[in-house]
């Protein structure tokens, strides 16, 4: 691997990220399952590439001016992206979030100086949902944009542009599979699309955790969804403008179990610390790497995506009572340390 140089702005820090082999998930595949390394993003996570693909679209276009306010509803990894991003250009960031969220993440984007606005959680219909709350804020804000993550494609586009591109040099243009989770699907249309324009054959896997409508609709065309999950960031509703169009050729369903048996084993085994949605995703392409292996191709190689670091869910999914509340099973080396 090239060792970095320097760097002319912290900014340039966002991407590049690296990729490693993961030695379980590739002996459990048959073939090789590489994670691309997100959470080595300044902000912890995967967030950081739209944040500031947003960030410079607003700029390019005009709407965000020079001391402008970005505002953003979201419950965490994007909010945290957001902000440090708008301080390094000398934006204000406003964050709206449900008052169910972790204390942490509360804390954290505090702590980064973003403004935090709580709302009561409720559902999306009804004008008070934080993503509605902040929409309506950015109105009233003078010289703010509204980041609207869901819908604005400069989401995706920061994935076409970088991170597809990424994974293609890295892997050096010899991937047959990608797959990930989707949150507002960015990530895996924007990677599918710009793999896809390298090698239309490559697999673009959909993983969907339980609870996400989208297994549904790609399986059958219906936008239905069962179930339930406690992974952060990912499950979808509704087909959002990020995900209008995305090449998805086959799709996966994976249970919260076999997420968290993967985040156990990634850390005890090759010592990454990571949070659910990562574990999904991995087990996700231990699925699509055995459909290849069993499809012929023995030589597979397959890649994903580690969103964001475990370090941001010490209080769950880390936490023996808060798994257990959960009906959730308690990592080995956790047993016994409930306070
Ligand atoms: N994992 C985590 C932890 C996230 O915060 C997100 C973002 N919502 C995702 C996965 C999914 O990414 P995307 O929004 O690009 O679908």
């Amino acid at each position: 691997m090239n060792i970095t140089t320097t760097t002319a702005n912290t900014l340039d820090l966002i991407g590049n990220t690296p990729l490693v082999r993961l030695a379980g998930p590739s002996e459990a595949a048959g073939c090789d399952i590489f994670g691309k390394c997100e959470f080595a993003n300044p902000g912890a996570s995967v967030k950081d590439r739209a944040a500031l693909g947003i960030i410079r679209d607003a700029e390019a276009s005009g709407e965000l001016q020079p001391g402008g306010t970005v505002v953003e509803g979201t419950a965490g990894n994007t909010g945290i992206g957001i902000a440090l991003v708008a301080n390094a250009l000398g934006y204000r960031t406003i964050i709206v979030m449900p008052d169910n969220q972790s204390v942490e993440k509360m804390d954290t984007l505090r702590a980064l100086g973003a403004e935090l606005v709580t709302v009561p959680p409720t559902k999306f219909a009804d004008c008070n949902h934080f993503v509605h709350t902040s929409r309506r804020l950015a109105q009233e804000t003078q010289g703010a944009i509204w980041a609207n993550q869901f819908d604005n494609t400069a989401n995706r586009k920061a994935h076409i542009t970088g991170t597809a591109v990424e994974l293609w040099e890295q892997m050096d243009g010899r991937i047959d599979g990608f797959t990930c989770a989707a949150g507002t699907g960015g990530t895996i249309a924007g990677v599918g699309m710009g793999l896809k324009a390298r090698d239309e054959t490559v697999q673009i896997a959909l993983t969907d955790p339980h609870g996400a409508a989208l297994y549904n609709y790609f399986a059958h065309g219906e936008l239905r969804s069962e179930g339930s999950s406690v992974a952060e960031g990912i499950g979808q509703g509704r087909i959002t403008a990020n995900l209008e169009g995305a090449p998805i050729d086959t799709q996966f369903r994976i249970s919260d179990e076999e997420g968290l048996a993967w985040v156990a084993r990634l850390l005890r085994e090759e010592g990454l610390c990571l949070g659910l949605s990562s574990g999904i995703n991995v087990a996700g392409a231990v699925a699509l790497g055995r459909h290849l292996v069993e499809s012929g191709r023995q030589d597979a190689r397959v890649a994903t995506i580690l969103c964001d670091t475990g370090f941001r869910y010490l209080s769950t999914l880390y936490n023996p009572q808060w798994l257990q509340e959960k009906n959730l099973p308690v990592f080995d080396w956790l047993k016994g340390r409930e306070a």
